[in-house]
């Protein structure tokens, strides 16, 4: 057998989920092997990357993106996508079913995760799908690796109908049974609905009409809902990109009673607000809405005091023109942010520099928490001896400003964070140990990233299907 390469990434501040030291990070292979100070310990290794003036961070676990790929590759891919995620910093992503087709059959499961397989650069999973007209697919998903379904409590695309009440609960006692996540898109339809039909009545197309089809209590009441059915099933329920901390709120109580419920925000929820809606008109269009400056502070709290599990992109690259439609009516340009890239850097420079966020909280919100979800922990995301060398070296004194064309992997660069000045600087990615990226440049190849499954072949500690 070949001799395992060794790699030293000396002289860094560690920000691990557990706690922030000085220490060189030892690594073997593709785990990491070992923490020192002890100069001694570079002696002999392969290679030594020297981080001193730097900190090193578990790299971000984002549970939420989607590529558009099968379907709209014009959009973005596999491999743009995780290209971008690399180079913000995000080491595994979990997508998406909403794709074209939508992943709500097993064939389809697998067909995505073949050829995302040959695209990737960094790790990868793949939710599953829970909708109507898919239930019966859900555990032939599970045992191709799918962790969780999601399902979205509003209409989106017809070929992936929203889930009311009788399935999603259906879907939750399937999933309980599998020991599965659920993921809901938490939206009540008909206050939507009869929402946008008077903002079309009265002729509104302006960007603040988006806001006003969707208030925050579209959001929290299907959060509430969703929560009692799941406490019902017996479920464990991820809200997905709340931006209301009175969905958090609901989470907190309902973690208080011994339900397993947890809550992802997005980036631009935590750091846009109705003044960048109305700036940014069409390239600030997304669902739920961006909030009044006031909440958005309150959602800072709940980062803070960790009741808001982990970070998340939602990432969603739409090609400029399909954006720009929105100038004239805003409910003509598709909902999302293309955000990949800026995630962890815009968030990191806030979160750090003026929220006095520690770094191993920030760890614990970027990497553990996320980890813990999706059913990775502990090989990704807890920066622990023998788990995956997945990091990621930081300058937080870095400053630079965002200009997607000239930065971004992404197929169509365009970032609703545009001209921000950002001090928290990606310097190098780490996927098991490989540097993915360094400087400016990918240096992985399509298809280096692999495949994250709950099933025992990829040794992540769950047991295989018995039934
Ligand atoms: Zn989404």
């Amino acid at each position: 057998m070949a001799k395992e390469r060794t790699l030293a990434i000396a002289n860094g501040i560690v920000g691990a989920p557990y706690g922030v030291f000085r220490s060189h990070v030892m690594i073997l292979g593709e785990r990491i092997a070992g923490f020192s100070d002890d100069d001694s310990v570079l002696t002999g290794v392969d290679q030594v990357i020297d981080a001193a003036g730097l900190v090193v961070l578990p790299g971000s676990i984002d549970l939420h993106g989607h590529f558009e790929d099968p379907g709209h590759t014009e959009r973005e891919d596999f491999h743009t996508g995780t290209k971008a995620a690399a180079g913000g910093g995000v080491t595994s992503v979990f997508e998406h079913p909403l794709t074209y087709p939508p992943t709500t059959t097993v064939q389809l499961y697998q067909q995505k995760r073949a050829m995302a397989s040959k695209k990737v650069v960094i790790d990868f999973g793949l939710w599953g799908a829970l909708t109507p007209i898919s239930l019966e697919e859900m555990e032939g998903q599970w045992r191709q690796g799918a962790p969780g379904f999601k399902a979205f409590m509003a209409d989106s695309e017809p070929a992936y109908p929203r889930a009311d009440d009788g399935a999603l609960l259906e879907g939750m006692r399937i999933a309980q049974r599998l020991g599965a996540l659920v993921l809901v898109h938490a939206e009540n339809n008909a206050m939507l609905q009869v929402n946008m039909a008077r903002l079309h009545e009265s002729g509104r197309t302006d960007a603040l009409a988006h806001h006003e089809s969707r208030p925050p209590i579209v959001e929290e009441e299907a959060a509430h809902r969703a929560l009692y059915l799941a406490r019902h099933a017996g479920a464990r329920l991820q809200v997905v990109h709340s931006s209301s901390p009175a969905t958090a709120e609901l989470v907190k109580q309902a973690r208080a009673v011994g339900q397993k419920a947890t809550i992802e925000v997005c980036c631009h929820h935590l750091l846009l607000d109705l003044d960048d809606l109305e700036r940014l008109g069409p390239f600030g269009r997304c669902a739920p809405a961006l909030r009044e400056r006031a909440l958005v502070e309150k959602m800072w709290d709940h980062v803070l005091d960790e009741t808001i599990d982990c970070l998340v992109s939602d990432h969603c690259a739409y090609t400029l023109e399909e954006k720009q439609r929105g100038y004239e009516d805003i409910f003509a340009a598709p909902n999302g942010c293309q955000v990949m890239q800026e995630m962890v850097p815009v968030v990191l420079d806030e979160a750090f520099h003026r929220r006095g966020m520690r770094l191993d909280a920030f760890a614990r919100f970027i990497a553990e928490r996320p980890a813990r979800i999706a059913g990775v922990y502990p090989e990704k995301g807890s920066m622990l001896v023998g788990s995956h060398a997945d990091l990621v070296l930081w300058d937080l004194e870095g400053t630079w400003v965002i200009d997607p064309p000239s930065q971004q992997f992404s197929k169509n660069p365009w970032s609703p964070f545009e001209g921000r000045k950002c001090r928290a600087r990606v310097v190098r990615t780490l996927v098991r140990g490989e540097t993915v990226y360094v400087d400016g440049e990918i240096t992985a190849n399509a298809g280096s990233g692999r495949f994250l499954s709950v099933q025992d072949e990829h040794g992540l500690g769950r047991p295989a299907a018995t039934t």
